[in-house]
C-alpha cells in the first residue's frame, strides 16, 4: 500500500485522444420545481461523524443495492426501486449538452464531466478487447447516465439516495455524482482524489460484465461474509482492479492512448475507496457493532483485496469469487 501518496492529483489523461465515443449521457433531473431528491447531509458534506438514522437508511441503500436487480437473478425490474408509483419527477428534462464540449483528453484534464466520458471509453474499450481475449462473450457496452435529482429506469424510478447502480434490465449504469463528495467522501469519510470516479464506474462496469456473463443468475445468498451477494460484490471490485490495470493500455478508435499516467496513488485512492464501503466500515461508522452476518458488499479488507486481486492477476479467472471460500 502506498498510502503516503493517497490524495494526490496524478491521473492524467492524454490530450490527444478523441473521446468523443465515451458512451455517457446526461438524463437531467429536477430543475426549478423546488429541492432536488438529496439527501441532508448532517453538518455538511465533509462532517466526520454523526451520521443519523435517515442516513443510515441511506447508505444501506446505496451500498445494497448498487447491484439492482441482482438481487432477485437476472431478471432485474423492478426489484430495487419502488416501481409502484410511476410517477416521473417533477419537471424532468433532458440536459443533452452537459458532454458536448467533451472531445480531447486535454478536455478530459479540465473538466470532471469529460473525464468522466473519457472514464466510460476506456472502460468500454479494455471490456470489448478483454472479454473475447479471454474466451468469453462480445461487449454489448453499458451506456453512462449522469442525473440530478431522480431518474427513470428499466428498473424503477431512481433518486440520487440509491447511489451509483447498475441496472440489468436496460443494462445501463446511473449516477448522481453528488455522490462522492456527499457520501463517499463525507459520510463515509474517503479520502477522495481523481481515481474515486473511475473505481466506482470500473465497479459498475464490471456489474455489466457480470451480468453479459450470466455471474448474477449465480445469487440465492443475499447476507453473509461468504454469501453470493457479498461474491459478485468482491467480483466487481476485481474487475474494478483488472481494468485499472490495463487503463493506461487503452486507447481510442484511432489508437491513441486515452491515459498518459495511471499511477500508484490513482491505486492508492481507488483502494481508500474501496476501504471506504466496506460493510464492516460502515456498519462501525454508522454507530452499530460490526456484524458479518449482515454484509452484503465485503469487509473493507476483502475489498481492497479483491481489486488488488483483480490489479495484479488481470484475468477473469483469477477473479473467481466462487471458486474459494477465502474470500
Ligand atoms: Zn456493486
Amino acid at each position: 500500500m502506498s498510502g503516503l501518496l493517497a490524495g494526490r492529483t496524478t491521473m492524467r489523461f492524454n490530450p490527444k485522444a478523441d473521446i468523443s465515443g465515451g458512451n455517457v449521457r446526461d438524463a437531467g433531473g429536477r430543475r426549478g420545481g423546488g429541492a432536488p431528491m438529496r439527501f441532508p447531509v448532517p453538518g455538511g458534506a465533509k462532517a466526520g461523524g454523526g451520521i443519523g438514522g435517515l442516513l443510515l437508511v441511506v447508505l444501506f441503500l446505496v451500498l445494497t443495492q448498487c447491484v439492482g436487480g441482482g438481487q432477485g437473478g437476472t431478471g432485474g425490474a423492478g426489484s430495487m426501486f419502488d416501481t409502484g408509483t410511476g410517477q416521473m419527477p417533477a419537471g424532468l428534462e433532458a440536459d443533452g449538452d452537459r458532454y458536448a464540449d467533451c472531445r480531447t483528453g486535454a478536455d478530459a484534464n479540465e473538466d470532471p464531466d469529460c473525464a468522466r466520458k473519457a472514464v466510460v471509453l476506456s472502460l468500454e474499450q479494455f471490456w470489448a478487447r478483454t472479454l473475447p481475449e479471454q474466451g468469453r462473450t462480445e461487449l454489448a457496452p453499458a451506456p453512462v447516465n449522469t442525473f440530478t435529482g431522480g431518474v427513470q429506469t428499466a428498473c424503477g424510478q431512481a433518486s440520487s439516495q440509491v447511489g451509483p447502480f447498475y441496472c440489468p434490465a436496460d443494462q445501463q449504469i446511473y449516477l448522481d455524482t453528488s455522490f462522492f463528495a456527499d457520501v463517499l467522501e463525507g459520510q463515509l469519510g474517503g479520502q477522495g482524489g481523481d481515481f474515486v470516479e473511475p473505481y466506482v464506474l470500473a465497479h459498475e462496469y464490471g456489474h455489466h460484465v457480470q451480468n453479459l456473463l450470466g455471474t448474477m443468475g449465480r445469487v440465492r445468498t443475499q447476507q453473509g461474509p461468504r454469501s453470493d451477494a457479498v461474491r459478485l460484490e468482491l467480483q466487481a471490485d476485481c474487475y474494478a482492479g483488472m481494468w485499472t490495470r490495463a487503463a493506461e493500455g487503452t486507447a481510442d478508435d484511432d489508437g491513441v492512448a486515452i491515459f498518459s499516467e495511471v499511477d500508484e496513488s490513482d491505486i492508492s485512492e481507488a483502494l481508500d475507496s474501496a476501504k471506504a464501503v466496506g460493510d464492516d466500515r460502515i456498519q462501525q461508522r454508522s454507530g452499530g457493532r460490526v456484524d458479518p452476518e449482515g454484509w452484503t458488499h465485503g469487509s473493507s479488507e476483502q475489498r481492497q483485496a479483491w481489486f488488488r486481486t483483480g490489479y495484479e492477476e488481470g484475468t477473469l479467472e483469477a477473479c473467481d469469487t466462487w471458486a474459494t471460500d477465502a474470500l
